[in-house]
């Protein structure tokens, strides 16, 4: 047994562990970046995902995150081009201190958000919710060298007067990452009386408006500093959400993390935070007559594929729609006598020209008078009130369903069977020569529950999944529409 623990040890000590290349786990030719959080004084958990989406919306980097930066060793660090502290707690230790000092100084790039300029100084160490731990620790010199500035406790202290909205005035317009950014108003804590170090390259700075309490000096808050072969950019901006939202915030620091991670800036002047792709469908969503809830948006939100106009109807068809739509998504209840003469017209006129039309939930009911509407476009009708040769429909809420995805067409094409929480509808008339999409087996349910219907002059898709919440968050679901309305709109 001795010599079996003694074999054991020996190996473990004198292994050689393969490396295998970062490639297989970055995206190719984006900028790597590592953000350093998990203790501050300040709400991390709502800012660093934001601090994440905006760098990645930006498409210019890829992005990772650590919770526990005192684990950070050289190899940690090694496959990074640039590292962002949204962090303010105790000192991570001399080996992660280290390592951290060594890939900046050895050329990579080091971000500084609003608080993460406080710690590793002669103050003390702070606690989540702005606790004080009244706890001193030993300072960590290189961070304020980094950082290019430190807190103090005498006077005049380090700090910040009352929150307000004041404008960030830019003081190198020349400089790479404030090149074409304009002066911008955001609403922050303006941080004052830094210790400056020597060495710093002030970008931008602000008056500390007396009025506010501030101290009446133009005080610095975005700047650069080198250290070693490294570069350092730092912002006071960015105590919360709120602040982190301004445009000016979002264009600063993104351009400031390409810059620190390259020494260059091709980010531009505006980054959009919830982009549309050029060439996105442009799609009418027809809602009314019908409640339902507000979690049916989010189907459409943040998708960059698709521009999506919600009206009402019957307001919705009062133009003519073809010069300003692709597809039309219909997730209203409308009989024909609610549609006047005209607004009918250009629905007719839409769908014969070409386009694309999506028919969810409970838009099976519409036009249930107009033959044409449900029998040639939509290829399905739920009937309200039996009549001869069409048996009554009938509707179950909060059933737990099992949905299986027809192989064979591009809407469902590799899509899983999925587990469901819907409501059912069963005896919907629909044409025998629509092509099924979507099948259930469950006695309150259709077989059938969505189709392409054989119309030619459109696209046309009925999904019947979409009575609440469950379903609209369920990424399948969404995937479902989504494709819908993009085979709808030829894609
Ligand atoms: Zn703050
Ligand atoms: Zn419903």
């Amino acid at each position: 047994m001795r010599r079996f623990v003694w074999l054991l040890g020996l190996i473990a000590a004198g292994q050689q562990i393969t490396p295998v290349p970062d490639k297989f786990y970055f995206e190719d030719g984006k900028l790597r970046v590592l953000i350093l959080t998990g203790r501050n004084n300040h709400d991390w958990r709502q800012t660093t995902p934001f601090l994440r989406q905006v760098l990645e919306q930006s498409g210019r980097f890829d992005v990772r995150v650590t919770e526990e930066p005192s684990g950070l060793r050289p190899e940690t660090l090694h496959p990074y081009d640039v590292l962002i502290s949204n962090y303010c707690g105790p000192r991570w230790g001399f080996t992660a201190e280290k390592a951290v000092e060594d890939f900046v100084r050895a050329g990579k790039g080091l971000v500084v958000v609003h608080a993460a300029s406080y710690p590793f100084g002669e103050t003390p160490v702070l606690g989540e919710h702005m606790g004080r731990t009244n706890v001193y620790q030993a300072p960590w010199a290189a961070w304020g060298n980094m950082v290019g500035a430190i807190w103090s406790d005498k006077e005049p202290k380090t700090g910040h007067a009352q929150r307000h909205a004041y404008q960030v005035k830019w003081a190198d317009e020349a400089h790479p990452i404030a090149d074409g950014l304009k002066p911008f108003l955001l609403s922050d804590e303006l941080y004052h009386n830094f210790r400056l170090k020597p060495g710093i390259h002030i970008l931008a700075s602000a008056l500390d408006a007396t009025e506010s309490g501030g101290n009446g000096k133009e005080e610095p808050l975005l700047w650069t500093k080198p250290y070693g072969q490294g570069r350092v950019f730092h912002t006071a901006l960015g105590h919360d959400l709120d602040a982190m939202h301004a445009p000016g915030f979002v264009a600063s620091y993104a351009r400031g993390v390409e810059w620190a991670a390259t020494g260059k800036v091709t980010l531009p002047a505006v980054i959009d935070l919830n982009p549309k792709n050029k060439d996105a469908l442009r799609v009418l969503l027809v809602t009314g007559g019908h409640d339902h809830e507000s979690s049916f948006y989010g189907v459409f939100e943040k998708w960059r594929d698709a521009k999506v106009n919600v009206d009402p109807q019957p307001v919705a068809f009062r133009n003519d729609l073809r010069k300003s739509y692709d597809v039309l998504v219909l997730y209203d209840s409308i009989q024909m006598e609610q549609l006047p003469e005209k607004h009918r017209q250009n629905l007719r006129d839409f769908v014969e020209s070409g386009k694309g039309l999506v028919v969810l939930h409970h838009a099976i009911v519409d036009f249930g008078g107009w033959e044409w509407w449900w029998k040639e476009v939509v290829g399905g009708r739920y009937v309200l009130k039996a009549e001869p040769g069409y048996e009554a429909s009938t509707y179950l809420h909060d059933v737990e369903l099992v949905v299986t995805p027809k192989s064979g067409h591009p809407i469902t094409k590799g899509l899983p069977q999925m587990r469901v929480f819907d409501e059912t509808y069963k005896k919907v008339w629909h044409r025998d020569d629509v092509q099924v999409l979507l099948t259930v087996d469950h006695p309150t349910s259709d077989m059938e529950i969505g189709w392409v219907s054989p119309y030619q002059k459109s696209r046309v898709v009925y999904v019947q999944l979409g009575h609440g919440r469950e379903s609209h968050e369920l990424p399948w679901y969404r995937t479902l529409v989504q494709r819908s309305v993009l085979w709808a709109g030829g894609r």
